[in-house]
């Protein structure tokens, strides 16, 4: 089980995927990346970072991609192997902090963000860049689905039956909003990669949850390594 301390507040991510599926877990892939896989975006072999219990890993498996999956739960990572050994399905799941992708040794074509990029604090960001530079091939592409800052304040108390007492009580640090992911600025995610990536773009996307309303406002990025 992983705790993260951010100003003071600890984010209990075991706990999350014990009782009820969390809000983001859907037990489907998201929309927007069966989109990027039928348009033909999403090429190669596959990393999914911060997989969580490994619904767009799975589908992306199931397409014919070589597939891997990544959290630092185990909870979560133990649901996505179960599921793929339910649904015959191969890909590879893995424990790993996502600030240690450079001891997986090898490189992918594309690693694929649903939810992780929103988490990170602002010193937490460019560590978390130089970690997925360390697994992308050049010429590779990143996509990423985050949270953006259109999503308005949660209300809590719907949230209270589903989410664990002390969990991301006030998990963004940017406005709108004291409970939930940080929403993310197009800006900040240029800002991120301004150093050896290129930007192919930025799109207003959707982010599909467990509870009303069920979609979230959110950004899509694809982001090449140069
Ligand atoms: N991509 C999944 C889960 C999104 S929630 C989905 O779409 O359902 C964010 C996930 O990131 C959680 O599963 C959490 O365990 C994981 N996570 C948070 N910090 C992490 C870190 N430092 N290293 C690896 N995984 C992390």
């Amino acid at each position: 089980m992983h705790e993260q301390k951010e100003e003071g507040i600890t984010m209990d991510w075991g706990s999350v995927y014990q009782g009820e599926a969390p809000p983001w877990d859907i037990g489907r892939p998201q929309k927007e990346y069966t989109q990027l896989e039928q348009a033909g975006e999403i090429v190669g072999s596959v990393l999914d970072v911060g997989c969580g219990t490994g619904e767009n890993a799975l589908y992306l498996a199931a397409q014919g991609h070589e597939v891997w999956g990544i959290d630092f739960t185990s909870t979560a990572i133990q649901k996505a192997q179960e599921k793929a050994t339910q649904r015959h399905l191969t890909a590879t799941f893995l424990v790993l902090n996502a600030f240690e992708l450079h001891t997986l040794g090898r490189t992918f074509d594309t690693v694929i963000d649903s939810g992780l990029f929103h988490v990170w604090s602002d010193e937490e960001r460019p560590r978390f860049v130089d970690n997925l530079a360390a697994v992308i091939r050049r010429g590779g592409t990143y996509f990423m689905l985050c949270v953006s800052e259109l999503t308005p304040v949660p209300d809590y108390s719907q949230l209270k039956d589903v989410m664990p007492k002390d969990f991301m009580p006030n998990f963004s640090k940017s406005k709108p909003g004291d409970y939930g992911p940080r929403r993310v600025t197009q800006a900040e995610i240029r800002n991120s990669f301004q150093d050896g990536w290129h930007i192919n773009y930025i799109r207003q996307a959707t982010m599909e949850g467990r509870l009303e309303p069920s979609e979230g406002h959110a950004w899509l990025s694809s982001i090449s390594k140069e």
